[in-house]
């Protein structure tokens, strides 16, 4: 990927900016939330069929205004990534895996028929907004500054159509950890009423309905006690898939580590990847496979499952406690292995760790 030194400056600093007060800056630092402060400003870009990318700017974060009729408000028309920055100790900010998420937000645009942003205007958005407002970088270990990089039609007309014009916009969070109780054990609903993703939808792409969809699901759950819902299949009905917003892993009594396959209908995360990679370097077997889920109740039942965790960039890795579904439930003990690769991936990201496959990128 090219350097951040080359991609800067494609974003322009719009003249209007007005940074807020740094002591309103320093209460916000002070006390982060999840994605719910945002920083000075936001990357914005133009596309239109006519011209392409265009207009890349630096602006002040605010409203924008959108005509009533656009694509987005109507037929979802959306693709969205989600990103952290990482202060190391020595006052460095990296990003993690950048050009994975350009290549996922690329593809997410293909399956929703938008303009795919070039990878270096993207990387150059990130590298820009960050270095502007770098100041929203938080210093303490678990802090982060999340960015939300997104793109929708932004088309007047209510044709169902493609958008004839598109916006991108990439907004940062300043934010500390996504769990309020840290590395807890969630709970987690295994719906069989509800589906998340089905063959030739819209599964593997990061895209508004999919988290549209999960928002009764997760309702009803947490009526019931849970956190977190977990989807099956949608075919048989019978084989793991994912949490509405992370990936999931199987820890097996004899060592062994197990994944759902990707098959169309799971959103591929960059942390599933990196932890498989993890998990195989550390000389454990990991396999991407159909995950039965009524076998998978019984061996944790009898023990031949140990452990279970959620991965994705907010959380990174939460171990799962208590499964419940229609009929039943079981609990997990916590082991070693999920703890063992929240260490090293978090090491990783913060510094502390080799980073042996180049996963970070120097802002
Ligand atoms: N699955 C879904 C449905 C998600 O929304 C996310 C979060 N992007 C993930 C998995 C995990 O992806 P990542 O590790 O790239 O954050």
């Amino acid at each position: 990927a090219p350097t951040a030194d080359t991609v800067q400056g494609r974003y322009l600093t719009d003249a209007t900016s007005q940074p807020r007060s740094a002591a309103d800056r320093e209460h916000i630092m002070q006390n982060l939330r999840f994605g719910a402060d945002f920083s000075d400003h936001m990357a914005s870009a133009r596309w239109t069929a006519d011209t392409g990318w265009s207009d890349l700017q630096l602006l002040p974060y605010g409203p924008i205004p959108l005509d009533p009729s656009a694509n987005v408000l109507h037929y979802a028309q959306e693709v969205f990534e989600g990103l952290k920055a990482y202060r190391h100790a020595d006052g460095s900010i990296w990003l993690f895996r950048p050009m994975f998420n350009a290549g996922r937000l690329a593809a997410s645009c293909r399956r929703m028929a938008l303009p795919e942003l070039p990878a270096e205007d993207f990387l150059a958005s990130l590298v820009d907004l960050i270095r502007t407002d770098h100041e929203y970088v938080p210093h303490i270990e678990g802090g982060s500054l999340y960015l939300r990089p997104f793109i929708f039609g932004d088309g007047a007309g209510l044709g169902v159509k493609p958008s004839t014009s598109a916006r991108y916009l990439c907004i940062a969070s300043p934010s500390g950890p996504y769990f309020k109780n840290g590395f807890a054990p969630v709970s987690i609903w295994v719906t069989q009423q509800y589906h998340r993703a089905g063959p030739g939808g819209i599964g593997a792409a990061k895209t508004g309905g999919n988290y549209a969809a999960s928002l009764l699901p997760q309702q009803e759950a947490q009526a019931q006690g849970y956190e977190q819902v977990c989807y099956l299949d949608s075919v048989h009905g019978t084989n793991l898939e994912e949490l509405g917003g992370m990936n999931v892993f199987v820890v097996r009594a004899d060592g062994k580590v197990q994944t759902p396959r990707l098959t169309g209908t799971i959103l591929e995360g960059g942390t599933r990847s990196s932890i498989i990679q993890l998990l195989r370097d550390a000389g454990r077997q990991v396999e991407e496979t159909a995950i039965n889920f009524s076998e998978l109740a019984e061996d944790i039942r009898r023990g031949a499952v140990t452990e279970m965790f959620a991965c994705g960039t907010a959380a990174v890795v939460t171990p799962i406690g208590r499964l419940g579904f229609e009929g039943g439930e079981v609990e997990l003990s916590q082991g070693t292995v999920t703890q063992e690769v929240y260490g090293t991936l978090t090491g990783i990201q913060y510094g502390r760790v080799e980073d042996r496959h180049g996963w970070m990128y120097r802002v």
